[in-house]
């Protein structure tokens, strides 16, 4: 079908071995989240489908780990190259599959294009070391792992593929990629992509669904390393399975990050950025800043001027340049956010703005969520789960180390952020944040390079950053004397 100018295949089979493969059990529909329509298929991958993939992988990887890293960076640099030219049709693949507005894909495409040529370059220095010991050399080597599976969620597609393959492809390991059901297309399309570019099995890709797909892959005896970026449930699950045996894991989960709002700030300055931190990818965000813990000296006037910047919002279709606020993911998500506000309601929080469910002309079937803000404490159940929608839950302070000491009493720790124009306390608080992201003066700010992860229950590990190679690679140690030790040194 076309929409958009955009042409989608009728059936998107498995991407293994750099050939298109016919899924072992059929196929699943792709709907558009905002309109219902039905936008072509993609293959229901399931063990036997992720069995070929890791066979593929493993028939790869030799050949791949020996590239040289000048060879390795020139290929990632190379994806980099075709990203970018392809990059205004995968973001409205991006916007049709996801629902986001379209307005906020190219940041996701500038992030991801940063990550591969970032790790291009960063796998050229990434040295192991050698040095002169009693009559001979210490050398540390730093080899890839092997065979590594990737999971991903559907909040920001090329993201998660940019944050999954880039640095295990630069360590020189061979990937299965299971995307998420809900955003699997933009992946399939790269694939077609670079499939022109990499050497064959060095990237599988196997689509379907988390409990089929997803568990094959986490579970296959042939996996020597896994990555997963989702909810804190499910990687549990993985954490499980991958101590069962004995691979190494990194996890990215979830988070309910605090945005702290000094007396000082610039009101309407702050009252952007507040806004701006919890509505992006409509609430749909590990990241995102959906406590706001705001200072009772200004509370007033600045909640008077939240809630009137959020009632200004579009709220639209997601292909509209005009639009910042759009439709959820599915029905699920949407009935889920619904039943939070709902608990928000019921256990005594006031509502301030937003609450309901839009409807936009044409796109009935989506979720589209009003920004909605309520006034709560941070014991109720809207301020300690993670809610994936755009809800905003506000805390009023007054104590530095009480505030401080709240904003930490949660599950999570992935991100958070402070405005004052105050560093000396801008820094005790960065300082004090249990969570592995602090914005100062702003919030969302990637930097490539800059190491991404989470405190607590947001996960295990940092990726992003140059430390991400190591958590793709693993050293080895040969000592090596330059003569055997003469017959009778042992005593
Ligand atoms: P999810 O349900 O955990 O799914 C994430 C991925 O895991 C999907 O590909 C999913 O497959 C798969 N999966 C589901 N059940 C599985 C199982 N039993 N075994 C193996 N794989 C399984 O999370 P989501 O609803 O897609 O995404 C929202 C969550 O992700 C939020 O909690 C959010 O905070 C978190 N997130 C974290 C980050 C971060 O960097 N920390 C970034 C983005 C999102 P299917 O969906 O295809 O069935
Ligand atoms: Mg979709």
């Amino acid at each position: 079908m076309t929409s958009l100018n955009i042409t989608f295949d009728s059936q998107y089979p498995l991407f293994i071995g750099g050939e298109l493969i016919e899924p072992d059990n059929g196929y699943m529909d792709v709907l558009n989240p905002a309109t219902g329509e039905k936008l072509t298929q993609i293959a229901r991958g399931n063990a036997t489908d992720i069995d070929k993939a890791v066979q593929a992988a493993q028939g790869a990887f030799n050949q791949w780990a020996a590239t040289t890293i000048e060879a390795r960076s020139r290929y990632l640099n190379a994806i980099a190259d075709i990203l970018e030219t392809h990059q205004d049709r995968l973001m409205m693949i991006d916007c049709l599959d996801t629902g986001r507005p379209i307005y906020e894909f190219i940041a996701d495409y500038t992030m991801a294009i940063n990550q591969f040529r970032y790790f291009a370059a960063a796998i050229l220095t990434h040295e192991g070391h050698a040095r002169t010991i009693v009559n001979g050399q210490l050398i540390v080597q730093k080899e890839p792992i092997g065979v590594c599976g990737q999971i991903i969620p559907w909040n920001v597609p090329m993201i998660m593929i940019a944050f999954k393959l880039a640095p295990a492809l630069a360590a020189g390991n061979t990937i299965v990629l299971k995307p998420a059901e809900d955003a699997s297309l933009s992946c399939l399309e790269f694939a077609k992509l670079f499939q022109s570019i990499l050497p064959k099995g060095v990237v599988n890709i196997v689509t379907g669904l988390g409990t089929e797909a997803g568990d094959a892959l986490i579970h296959h005896p042939g996996i020597q390393k896994l990555a997963f970026t989702g909810s804190t449930a499910v990687g549990r699950l993985v954490a499980k399975a991958a101590g069962e045996r004995i691979i190494p894991v990194s996890l990215e989960l979830g988070g309910k990050g605090p945005q702290i709002i000094f007396p000082d700030v610039d009101i309407d300055d702050a009252v952007d950025t507040a806004a701006m931190g919890f509505y992006t990818f409509n609430g749909q965000g590990c990241l995102l800043g959906t406590r706001l813990f705001l200072h009772r000296d200004i509370y007033d006037e600045f909640i008077t001027k939240l809630i009137h910047r959020v009632e200004q919002l579009q709220i639209g279709v997601p292909t509209d340049p005009d639009t910042r606020i759009s439709t959820l993911i599915n029905e699920k998500q949407g009935k889920r956010v619904l039943q939070y506000i709902e608990d928000g309601k019921k256990g005594g929080a006031t509502l301030l703005t937003g609450g309901n469910r839009r409807h936009v002309p044409g796109c009935e079937f989506g979720y589209f969520i009003e920004p909605t803000i309520f006034e709560a404490n941070n014991d109720m159940k809207i301020s300690q789960e993670e809610i994936f929608g755009p809800v905003l839950t506000v805390i009023a302070w007054e104590d530095f180390e009480v505030m401080i000491m709240e904003a930490n009493r949660v599950a999570y720790g992935l991100s958070a952020g402070i405005a004052t124009n105050n560093m000396e306390l801008a820094l005790k608080a960065a300082h004090q944040l249990k969570a592995g992201n602090v914005w100062i003066n702003q919030f969302i700010n990637f930097q490539t390079g800059a190491p991404f992860g989470g405190y607590k229950e947001s996960g295990i590990g940092r990726e992003s950053g140059r430390e991400t190679l190591d958590a793709y690679m693993q050293s080895k140690t040969i000592t090596l004397a330059y003569r055997l030790p003469p017959a009778g040194s042992f005593g």
